[in-house]
């Protein structure tokens, strides 16, 4: 039997393992389930690849991507290694060849995608294959709570109980605890191997910046970057289109990417992006998955993304050679009240209440005054100590603060009124209407508009409410009820602060580029 270093070398051409690889390998090759947490680019793919050319029989792989199966295959094939792909984009006399040679034992792996193991016939094919080894990959699309729950992942567990004596590799580059229980439990992983490598990006540099005016912002970033390859993610098709076209305007190269695009022009855009004959990509979510781009200088979030894992994985394709690389995230608190607003429309309760906690989770990272990196690791479970990561905008210039303590008490004394008056919780935009002296259905049907606090934070405007409350949430003098209708009631160290009077210090919001020049 070869070594894994012999076919290492050999196969693959490359000369030593990355982190855990080894260790995975060696916990697969030995018959033990495995799953695995390596950050995109960790080289999860060698994980099932190498140890399926030294095994005996064949390597069936999970994957939800038709687009990368194709590539992956090429390359395996470009290398020598036999192995094959079924998916919907074959024709019949195509698929007709490719099971032949299944069925005669010419392959080492197999790429299929999770609804084909539904088929019937599969059930016989599978059986008769000499089946080795499954390799699961891109595993968090079992798992709702994460960003990309497809349910047909969830049909992968069958394969499981027809052949209950494979060794399963589980891999994913985004788990928070609740997603890697949820790709155990579903995939029935068996006393698995648990490898998580550091999701820590260092030559990274996170910033966000107040978004105030978005298309003067970016292209005062681009421009001194003309050089540089770069990623505007969006939130919409048409913003993209409207962000390469104003570039483009500035003699900038850009050209959108979305899924509303030909297959055609997305091809060929993402292929004059990969050949550096356009330097930026201005896309949605859509792009960037497989996309294996090594000198991306920098990746700009024209919107707020919805979860943490998203915005951790589009940031991830700056830099994967390791040199420095800039991160900035545009912020406005008007896009996080645009997304509770579609949140407010959803009509499936599991749905709406993993969205609403993604987004608190994204705007945490987005408001905190604290290390950003620090931030993001926390999220993927990881405890980092470092005091300064030098790598962030808070780290390098520590956000200013001031005293808050009369809108704190102000805020704090409204739930507290609220709740003497009425037998139930409200929520926070509740409580900044009764503050702003909002005159609501509500507000008049509970009385709220008779309450010493009615109207007392008339001189902030409503986001920089929500924005001082969401940071007494962070602090711990508020808390939020879980469920449909979060209710926020004060705490034992609120109560504590307003009898003290004690003084609390708040961040400063994030100044615009604008304002901080006036200021000056
Ligand atoms: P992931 O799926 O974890 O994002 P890939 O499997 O696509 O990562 O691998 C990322 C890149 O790293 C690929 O270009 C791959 O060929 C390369 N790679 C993987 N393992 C090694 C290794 N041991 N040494 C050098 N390059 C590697
Ligand atoms: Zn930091």
């Amino acid at each position: 039997m070869p070594s894994l270093e012999d076919t290492l070398h050999r196969t693959f051409g490359y000369s030593s393992f990355r982190p855990l690889q080894r260790e995975i390998m060696e916990a697969s090759l030995a018959g033990r389930d495995v799953f695995a947490l390596l950050p995109t680019g960790g080289g999860k793919s060698l994980c099932f690849q190498l140890p399926a050319l030294i095994r005996p029989g064949l390597t069936v792989v999970v994957s939800p991507l038709i687009a990368l199966m194709k590539d992956q295959v090429d390359q395996l094939q470009a290398a020598g290694v036999s192995a094959t792909f079924l998916n919907s984009t074959l024709g019949a006399a195509e698929s007709k060849s490719r099971l032949r040679g299944l069925h005669n034992g010419e392959y080492r792996l197999l790429y299929v995608a999770p609804e084909r193991l539904m088929l019937d016939n599969w059930r016989d094919n599978l059986l008769s294959w000499n089946v080795s080894a499954l390799a699961i990959d891109e595993a968090h699309c079992i798992s709702e709570w994460g960003h990309d729950f497809r349910p047909e992942y969830r049909q992968i567990a069958k394969l499981r109980d027809l052949l209950p004596d494979i060794p399963v590799t589980a891999l994913t580059a985004t788990a928070t605890e609740r997603v890697r229980d949820d790709i155990v439990k579903h995939l029935k992983l068996r006393d698995p191997e648990i490898f998580v490598a550091s999701f820590n990006r260092p030559n990274l540099l996170y910033r966000v910046i107040a978004k105030d005016q978005p298309a003067k912002q970016i292209a005062d970033f681009v421009s001194s970057r003309r050089e540089e390859s770069g990623i505007v993610y969006c939130a919409t098709r048409a913003t993209t289109e409207r962000v390469a076209d104003a570039l483009s305007n500035r003699g900038l190269t850009a050209r959108p990417y979305h899924a509303g695009l030909s297959a055609e022009e997305r091809a060929l855009n993402q292929e004059l992006f990969l050949r550096d004959e356009v330097r930026i990509i201005c896309a949605t979510i859509a792009f960037g998955m497989g996309i294996n781009k090594p000198n991306v200088r920098w990746v700009l979030h024209y919107d707020l993304p919805k979860n943490v894992e998203g915005y951790y994985q589009e940031t991830g394709r700056a830099g994967r050679d390791s040199l420095p690389s800039d991160c900035l995230l545009l912020f406005s608190p008007g896009d996080a009240a645009k997304q509770m607003h579609f949140i407010d429309e959803m009509t499936n309760p599991k749905e709406k209440q993993i969205a609403r906690d993604q987004l608190r989770q994204m705007l945490e990272y987005a408001e905190t005054s604290h290390c950003r990196r620090q931030s993001l690791l926390r999220y993927f479970g990881e405890d980092v100590d470092e005091t300064n990561c030098e790598g962030c905008d808070n780290c390098l210039e520590p956000r200013e603060t001031y005293d808050g303590t009369i809108p704190a008490q102000k805020f704090l004394s409204c739930i507290l009124r609220i709740r003497k008056a009425t037998p139930f919780g409200v929520g926070m935009n509740h409580i900044i209407e009764v503050l702003t002296g909002a005159e609501t259905e509500k507000v008049r049907k509970w009385g709220h508009d008779t309450l010493s606090t009615y109207g007392i934070g008339k001189d902030l405007p409503r986001p920089e409410w929500a924005a001082i409350g969401r940071e007494l949430l962070r602090l711990g003098f508020v808390q939020q009820t879980a469920g449909e209708y979060p209710q926020w009631e004060i705490t034992e160290a609120g109560l504590e602060v307003l009898k003290s009077r004690r003084m609390i210090s708040l961040t400063k919001p994030l100044a615009s580029p604008r304002k901080r020049a006036r200021s000056r």
